[in-house]
């Protein structure tokens, strides 16, 4: 496919979204960085709203990405083993995935090459978008945030000392979301991915990565339904903190 080309059809109108998609999001990242960490929904149900997404388990007990349908659990040790039906999330994005647009990712690229070629592919930085990058990684670098134990800590502190694990020439997927600012506070404004290798024994949340060939294929979302939990914590929490910013910053980025 001719890079070139698709830059120029990329921002065409003839690629903004013509059907309605729905993403669907339990819980916020506020209460997460707040330390709401246990959730009331279970995988088995989460599974119901989407094949494809990222989040998190009770407790913070590692990241999580569903791809394909399938659940996985990803610890702090970098091993990936599949999630039960009968665990429960505290937050987690997920969605039907349907490949809108397919590109050959640019060869080569590190990720902060890819989020400027993501963003001339989308035809409006205004919809929300679910990525899927599948390919050859020369390597990632992932995190993954590790069980807490109550009195749960904000998020800022149980992230403060996650080590960083590295995977190098290794097949494998990387998912998640590119969300627009105006959602800050609602999920993870700009992009949010976690990877799991080919095998499925590996993976974390992605902090930067080099793709030597691959995909990128994105579905636009249009619609979101936002569950939020009903207990008292989350009835309590401070979603609404001045250094929000600052918070997302650190507990997501980590640089
Ligand atoms: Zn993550």
């Amino acid at each position: 496919m001719n890079t070139n080309a698709n830059n120029a059809r990329g921002s065409h109108p003839a690629d903004l979204p013509t059907t309605r998609h729905t993403f669907f999001q339990a819980s916020l990242m506020t209460a997460l960085l707040d330390g709401i960490y246990d959730g009331e929904m279970t995988i088995g149900e989460l599974l119901g709203k989407g094949n494809f997404g990222i989040g998190t388990f009770d407790g913070l007990d590692g990241e999580m990405v569903i791809v394909d349908g399938v659940c996985w659990q990803l610890r702090g040790d970098g091993s990936a083993t599949k999630a039960s039906m009968s665990q429960r999330t505290p937050y987690a994005v997920v969605t039907n995935f349907v490949p809108h647009i397919v590109r050959d990712a640019p060869d080569d690229c590190v990720r902060a090459d890819i989020t400027p070629y993501i963003d001339s592919v989308v035809p409006s930085a205004n919809y929300m978008y679910a990525l899927r990058i599948t390919g050859e990684f020369e390597w990632v670098k992932t995190r993954t945030v590790v069980k807490q134990s109550r009195p749960y800590p904000k998020m800022i502190e149980a992230t403060e000392a996650d080590e960083s694990v590295d995977f190098e020439n290794v097949r494998g997927v990387i998912a998640g979301f590119r969300t627009p600012v105006y959602e800050k506070g609602i999920s993870v404004p700009g992009c949010h991915v976690h990877f799991i290798d080919d095998d499925r024994t590996g993976g974390g949340h992605v902090l930067d990565f080099k793709l030597k060939s691959g995909t990128i294929e994105i579905c636009p979302g249009t619609d979101l339904q936002l569950r939020l939990p009903l207990s008292e914590e989350f009835s309590g929490a401070q979603l609404a903190p001045e250094d929000l910013d600052e918070q997302i910053h650190a507990t997501e980025v980590k640089d």
